[in-house]
């Protein structure tokens, strides 16, 4: 996984370039640059290009040069290790990052304190990307930790089935509390919104897009960055399946597709 998370490190550099714009659209220019590695990687048809072409062409043309260059680039190379990871066996296996406990001895090792916990259900890394390039931009410092939690099928009730074994309730509020306790937190907080916007099922990526209001969630994450250093996690990302459908967004999707996401959940700390 080191490998990958340093391209996401490079990425994250060229997104903070892009700091001064305002978050839909710098986030609407990653995510765009990630499924357009994502598509090509997949071997996608025509059609399906052409509709991720057509919300290109709603970003401002002056951001098309990023977009299809540094960070089209390094997103590729990102995907590709990430992929790498994700499929090189083909019987499933339950890799020791999928493990929560694992989790914690590496967060409580390399993370030490944090002031506050925050868990996005279902944050990708477009959305994780895009608030460390914004965070970045204004001076703070981001880390992106070298580990990730493995979820090996993309549902939060992987990840919360554990916290039974840990004497804990099995929802993600409790993650969120063990993270704050684990971390000597001040306070945590679990947050749906991106979750909820997945569950319409089916959601194409342009109505996923228009759904989703990053600057919201920005500056609720915003108001607490303002004061302390947060960790922000998730339980799952999503997925951006491409078939005779289209293009849409879905999580614990069970097949390969462009961006196979809902496998895994970064690490940002913003100091
Ligand atoms: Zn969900």
């Amino acid at each position: 996984m080191h490998s990958s998370l340093s391209e996401l490190e490079r990425i994250i550099e060229a997104t903070s370039s892009l700091g001064s714009l305002p978050i839909n659209i710098l986030y609407k220019i990653v995510f765009c640059s990630f499924a357009k590695a994502g598509l090509s990687l997949f071997n996608a048809t025509d059609d399906q290009k052409a509709e991720l072409e057509s919300l290109i062409k709603t970003i401002p043309p002056t951001f098309k040069g990023l977009l299809e260059g540094k960070l089209y680039l390094n997103a590729l190379k990102f995907l590709r290790s990430i992929n790498l990871s994700l499929w090189k066996t083909k019987k499933p296996i339950i890799p020791e990052e999928a493990n929560i406990h694992f989790i914690l001895n590496f967060l409580r090792k390399n993370v030490g304190k944090v002031g506050g916990i925050i868990v996005l259900d279902c944050a990708s890394v477009p959305e994780m990307v895009a608030m460390a390039g914004k965070f970045a931009h204004t001076s703070r410092n981001v880390v992106v930790y070298s580990m990730i939690f493995a979820n090996p099928i993309g549902t939060t009730k992987f990840l919360t089935e554990q916290l039974t074994y840990l004497g804990r309730e099995s929802t993600l509020k409790y993650y969120a509390q063990l993270l704050k306790e684990e971390l000597k937190a001040a306070f945590s907080i679990k947050k749906s919104s991106i979750d909820l916007i997945v569950h319409k099922y089916g959601v194409s990526i342009s109505d996923f897009l228009n759904l989703l209001n990053m600057q919201e969630i920005f500056e609720q994450i915003n108001h607490f960055v303002k004061r302390n250093s947060v960790l922000i996690t998730s339980d799952h990302g999503y997925d951006l399946v491409a078939d005779e459908h289209g293009l849409y967004i879905t999580h614990g999707y069970k097949r390969e597709s462009p961006l196979n996401f809902s496998r895994i959940a970064l690490f940002l700390v913003i100091d």
